[in-house]
């Protein structure tokens, strides 16, 4: 992103970058740079072999206590950023324990006569030179991984050659942080209560960096080009997460408005806090159930102080990925049951492995399609790959119902799009149940968990009566639903405008499903990013839907909105919104009753 003004270095000059963690922050700023790391091309001799193999393992042996020293540190930070980060900080220790990547390079030293900084260097650009040429994910997700690799092969480099890293901890208090770019694991070593906001000159919206630095509650803006070039030290600056900007030299009526704006927001954080206790019913006494998504299991914490009555979607996505091999029965019970226990009685609703598409699951490639879909989020994913392995299924299933007997659980299947999806999977659910019976040594509900779906393609949804008499409950998927609604990615930017989950045709479909189900007498849930959006609540009520499922961090907002209406008028705004020709239509009729 550029700046928005010419550069004087005392003038008032403005920039803009994306916005990652919203609030104002006001201060000096202060840049915290990488040191520069310098790696010798040194070869060695094959009786120098042995020596630099243990210099290597004594350089990996520093770079295991300090992920360990930084997964105690998380303990400090808040919940979110524990979610984050901790699974990064796992992915690392075990890239350090018994991976290719370490094979990799002690062949290189071994064979190729490296030396040890050099043979980490090349083995980790030639890994994240495979990752990028995978064609299976997304690009944004081979990048950040292919990123993940260079990064922990820094570490060992500068363990190896003693270089120094970046340090956070001696920048003044209440300093603006400035860095070119920032990675996870330098967010994981920024105490919030010093700074008072962050930017970077790199650095994308949606990457790990920028869910720490939400997590971390600090005003963050990523990407603003050009932001650090002439900026002496010291020099006060505004940011503002909100919308992406960041003034450097303010003049009083900037910073006047800045503070402004700071004091409301304040107001209106202390207001969400208070409301955590309130029950969530709209002004005319209509419940609405609050539930949470679950997607790493160090964010319950924050799920149980949100408020929300139970776990409305866990992607169960988490327990396969990262490893090399398949976790079993006792593995996956093991997880399922700790977090049942941990919702003391709220019902979790489990979602088997939505795996394929975008969704890479690393331990399952051999499962794949031989030969590359030239669709993959049109062709085999979730439900219809289960299927096709269901030993797979069977596994999930068995260490699911078992889970059952530690509290409510059910179970969902995603991507249905055919009646016939929900009886196979359900007659393999039976023949789980009846060989789970016969074993002894395992605890068992009374009963089969309910069995429900994940309504996110438009047949499912335009199928809903039928799915009824086979599916035991409804979850509408607005991020897939959208997808497929309106074939456009749900990936694409968001200036493309194509995907756009408050499309009159998405509404339509998220109507049918509610009016379908509760002619059925099933549950419908709504637990897309859709559902934590305060200002689409009253219209969501208004379609038909009283259960929502959102990250547990928006819970307080969303229960603000549904306090603060009434059933009439959410279904004024629906019946309106259905007759919008466009989600602008849509958008100007909520702004207008937000206003109003
Ligand atoms: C959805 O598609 O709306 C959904 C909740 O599932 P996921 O985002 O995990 O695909
Ligand atoms: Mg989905």
């Amino acid at each position: 992103m550029r700046p928005t003004s010419t550069p004087s270095p005392t003038s008032e000059r403005r920039f803009s970058g994306h916005p990652v963690s919203p609030g104002i922050g006001i201060g000096p700023v202060h840049e915290a740079r990488e040191p520069a790391l310098h790696v010798s091309t040194a070869k060695i001799t094959p009786a120098a072999v042995a020596a630099e193999l243990e210099r290597l393992e004594a350089a990996l042996e520093r770079s295991r206590h300090q992920l360990n020293k930084l997964k105690h540190r998380l303990a400090t930070l808040p919940e979110d950023s524990q979610a984050e980060i901790a699974p990064l900080m796992d992915m690392y220790l075990h890239m350090l324990s018994s991976t290719r990547l370490l094979r990799g390079v002690r062949v290189r030293i071994q064979e190729g006569l490296l030396c040890a900084e050099a043979a980490v260097q090349t083995e980790t650009e030639a890994q994240a030179a495979v990752i990028m040429a995978q064609q299976v994910t997304d690009k944004a997700g081979r990048l950040r991984r292919a990123d993940e690799v260079r990064e922990l092969g820094r570490r060992v480099v500068r363990n190896l050659t003693r270089q120094p890293f970046r340090n956070f901890a001696n920048l003044p208090m209440g300093s603006i942080l400035g860095a070119e770019s920032l990675r996870p694991s330098d967010a994981a070593l920024i105490q919030p209560a010093r700074f008072a906001g962050i930017f970077t000159a790199e650095g994308g919206a949606d990457g790990h960096t920028a869910v720490m630095l939400r997590a971390l509650g600090l005003p963050a803006v990523l990407g603003a080009e050009g932001t650090l070039a002439g900026t002496a030290p010291g020099t006060i600056a505004i940011i503002d997460g909100d919308t992406g900007e960041i003034i450097l030299n303010p003049v009083l009526a900037s910073l006047e408005a800045a503070r402004r704006k700071l004091a409301e927001q304040t107001r209106i954080k202390r207001s969400l806090a208070r409301l955590q206790r309130l029950p969530s019913v709209t002004r005319c006494g209509l419940a609405v159930q609050l539930q949470a998504n679950l997607e790493l299991p160090f964010e319950l914490p924050m799920i149980a102080s949100s408020g929300a009555h139970g776990i409305g979607l866990l992607r169960s996505e988490f327990i396969f990925m990262n490893r090399e091999t398949l976790p079993d029965e006792d593995t996956q019970a093991r997880i399922y049951t700790s977090i049942v226990e941990a919702m003391d009685g709220d019902p979790v609703t489990i979602r088997v492995l939505d795996w394929g598409s975008d969704k890479e699951v690393e331990a399952l490639a051999r499962y794949q399609p031989a030969v590359l879909e030239p669709n993959p989020a049109l062709g085999l994913r979730g439900i219809r790959l289960l299927l096709r392995h269901q030993a797979i299924l069977e596994t999930q299933l068995a260490a699911i119902i078992r889970a059952g007997a530690a509290g409510p659980v059910r179970i969902m299947l995603p991507m249905v799009s055919l009646a016939a999806e929900v009886v196979e999977a359900r007659a393999c659910l039976q023949r789980v149940w009846r060989r789970l019976k016969r074993r002894r040594n395992i605890l068992l509900p009374d009963t089969l968990p309910p069995l429900g779906i994940m309504v996110e393609t438009p047949a499912s949804a335009l199928a809903a009566p039928v799915l009824a008499k086979y599916a035991d409950f409804f979850a509408i998927g607005t991020n897939d639903l959208t997808m497929y609604t309106l074939a456009a990615d749900r990936a694409l930017p968001a200036g493309s405008k194509l995907y756009d989950p408050l499309e009159p045709a998405v509404l339509r479909l998220i109507h049918l499903t509610a009016t379908f189900a509760q002619a059925a007498g099933i549950p419908v849930s709504l637990c897309g990013e859709l559902a934590s959006r305060p200002q689409a609540v009253p219209l969501l009520l208004g379609l038909g839907i009283r259960q929502l499922s959102m990250h547990g961090n928006a819970i307080p907002r969303v229960k603000q909105a549904i306090r603060g209406t009434t059933l009439a008028a959410c279904e004024v705004l629906a019946e309106r919104a259905l007759q919008a020709e466009s989600a602008d239509g849509v958008r100007n009729i909520l702004a207008s009753a937000t206003a109003t």
